[in-house]
């Protein structure tokens, strides 16, 4: 017998992770663009291929299992059979015969799946983070059946594979974490047969596995992850994340309808973006491919010739100041304010330990010291539940005499403007005050970090889009491509 050799030797050309959206693959005419673009590229590059669910699928998922764990009987029926149209009707329109003979019987394991988890939640009046996981991943399988059945159909040799044989995670169900050193291993020797073949692995997005083999999820979005988790495990010279925008805009264009691409932008611009709103990126997409420096380019399915914009190490551009603006226009300051029996410190780290019990994102944080106070920015969504979580943590001190005290100012607007090279360049956030304060816009609060690679204030919800607009104007970034 010959020994496989699990290493395939990297041919000549260059390898390319591309990841498609929802949006990307949300039809029969989009996942045919879709097959056309890997049809193209892979006469040039080696390809792997990472397909989210179709657009709204996930989405019908959920709501079928939360309803059908109400004890409804009726309603996943009806998204069963959307499913079962949605899927077939592509098989129809772009499959051929023999493919269709592979492809339907796996879409319909999918659905009776679904089907039979959804009896099962309705029976037992409750969906486990677990079972949602299986659930709401099925949508990426039954994707990722059908766009390597249409690649074969027209003539690309093509394998489908479900990422829980690739991605080993925690079992964090609903926001999983992967064990990279597992994952690149298992993912390499698990794509090295296909890849021998010469045919392209269209691997599921969303999904991974514990080590015991559960189905696990990378969290909402996590598609974008994937893409980069795939590309890191082999190695790949790039990761394209094709979405339904042109690339990384300047600010969000419903704010500021002169917003512009930017052709580049780094890792930490891209992180920082994405966790502040930016919805073209999943905030952990970059983790991966930082260590081998991938290049992770954005680019539009819509608008193929559209170069995008590179998410690179770090920038070559030499533009001094504000590059990009984002914005949460959903959130709320919450002050608490320490009589001197507690000590800033103390105060501090019970704030942060009851944050921590949810592990919940802080938008920005501001402390004075001396007036024992702190404050922070959380998500609308999440302040019921900090709030809550923050009375019984400082139960004992409220009680003595209010000790400790919580304010909430409610809709406020966090605006955050990001450019790595703003670093040492003095004057910055003079510029960017003074032009709020020209536009007769009140900060409530104020944090810039050491790194110095954003700036981040406070203001009323109603000012939001005035203040974009007016930090976006004072740093000139309608012409950004040129600077
Ligand atoms: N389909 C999943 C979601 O909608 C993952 C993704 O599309 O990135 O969250
Ligand atoms: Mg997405």
């Amino acid at each position: 017998m010959v020994k496989e050799n699990p290493t395939p030797s990297r041919s000549k050309k260059p390898l390319i992770t591309m990841k498609f959206g929802g949006t990307s693959v949300g039809n029969a005419e989009r996942m045919k663009n879709v097959a056309d673009i890997v049809a193209d590229c892979s006469q040039r590059a080696e390809v792997a291929v990472v397909v989210s669910a179709m657009g709204g699928v996930t989405d019908m998922l959920i709501r079928a299992a939360n309803e059908a764990s109400q004890g409804d009987r009726e309603n996943w029926k009806n998204v069963r059979k959307e499913l079962a149209h949605r899927h077939r009707e592509v098989a129809d329109q772009l499959l051929q015969a023999a493919e269709q003979a592979t492809v339907l019987p796996q879409l319909t394991a999918a659905i009776t799946d679904f089907e039979n988890l959804c009896s099962g939640f309705s029976l037992v009046r409750e969906v486990t983070p677990r079972a949602m996981d299986t659930l709401s991943s099925l949508g990426e399988l039954m994707s990722a059946h059908l766009v390597a059945a249409i690649l074969r159909s027209r003539g690309t040799a093509a394998e489908a594979v479900d990422a829980t044989e690739l991605i080993v995670t925690d079992d964090h169900f609903g926001n999983a974490t992967p064990y990279f050193d597992e994952t690149n291993v298992k993912t390499v020797k698990r794509l090295a047969g296909i890849r021998r073949r010469g045919a392209i692995p269209v691997i599921t997005g969303f999904r991974g596995a514990t080590r015991e083999g559960a189905c696990t999820t990378l969290g909402r979005g996590g598609s974008d992850y994937s893409g980069t988790i795939v590309g890191a495990a082999l190695d790949a010279d790039e990761v394209w994340i094709w979405t339904d925008v042109d690339g990384v805009l300047t600010t969000d264009p419903r704010l500021v309808p002169e917003a512009r691409i930017l052709p580049e932008i780094s890792y930490r611009e891209a992180i920082e973006l994405s966790f502040f709103g930016a919805k073209v990126l999943h905030p952990k997409t970059i983790q991966p491919v930082m260590k081998k420096k991938i290049p992770v380019w954005i680019k539009n399915s819509f608008n193929p010739t559209c170069p995008g914009t590179c998410i690179v190490p770090a920038s070559t551009n030499t533009h001094k100041g504000v590059k990009a603006i984002t914005s949460v226009s959903k959130a709320d300051l919450i002050t608490i304010t320490a009589k001197e029996s507690l000590s800033f410190a103390q105060l501090a780290a019970k704030a942060f330990a009851s944050l921590s019990v949810d592990d919940t994102a802080t938008l920005m944080v501001t402390q004075s010291s001396a007036d024992n106070v702190l404050c922070f920015a959380v998500h609308d969504a999440d302040l019921k539940r900090v709030k809550a979580q923050l009375e019984k943590t400082f139960e004992l001190e409220m009680l003595h005499d209010d000790r400790v005290s919580i304010e909430v100012m409610p809709h406020v607007a966090i605006v955050v403007a990001i450019g790595e090279n703003m670093e040492g360049t003095p004057g910055i956030s003079g510029r960017m005050f003074a032009s709020l304060g020209r536009h007769g816009i009140n900060i409530i609060a104020i944090a810039q970090g050491s790194s110095e690679l954003s700036i981040s204030f406070a203001i009323k919800a109603p000012d939001v889009k005035e203040a974009v607009k007016a930090v976006h104007e004072e740093f000139k970034l309608q012409g950004a491509e040129k600077q």
